[in-house]
């Protein structure tokens, strides 16, 4: 354990679990507490922005504190999804996306494959050249 700079508030502190000092960790469990107050009047389901709105808190340190799995199970929390902006609860991009994605990772897999196949045809070809 050593010293770090703060990732919120860029101070000095002794590093530790939290990853965060002191004061900010503080911070961070009154606006957790905002939160949950802030969801437990909204039904239990709200957006990131909504909260935001609501309660201050910035985007980034309630999107912190989701994948610590702060709010996982209670509530459910939409958030906008990386590629289109579509609302999403878990993940990082919507169900469209990651279908989209992953086609084009198949895609480019499959590419890949016919390249390499390309490839030992070629060779196979030369070396038929060199028996003959
Ligand atoms: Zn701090
Ligand atoms: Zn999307």
């Amino acid at each position: 354990m050593g010293l770090k700079n703060c990732p919120e508030c860029g101070k000095i502190f002794v590093d530790s679990p939290a990853g965060m000092c002191p004061a900010c960790v503080e911070q961070e469990e009154r606006d957790e507490i905002k939160i949950v107050d802030f969801l437990r009047e909204s039904g239990n389901a709200a957006s990131i922005e909504e909260i935001h709105e609501a309660t201050g808190v910035k985007e980034r340190t309630i999107l912190h504190m989701m994948r610590k799995g702060r709010f996982m199970g209670d509530f459910e929390i939409s958030y906008a999804c990386e590629a289109c902006g579509a609302p999403i609860v878990e993940g990082r991009v919507c169900a469209a996306c990651s279908k989209n994605i992953i086609n084009q990772m198949k895609q480019s897999a499959e590419k890949e494959a016919q390249k390499s196949l390309e490839f030992k045809k070629a060779g196979r070809m030369y070396s038929n050249l060199e028996k003959k």
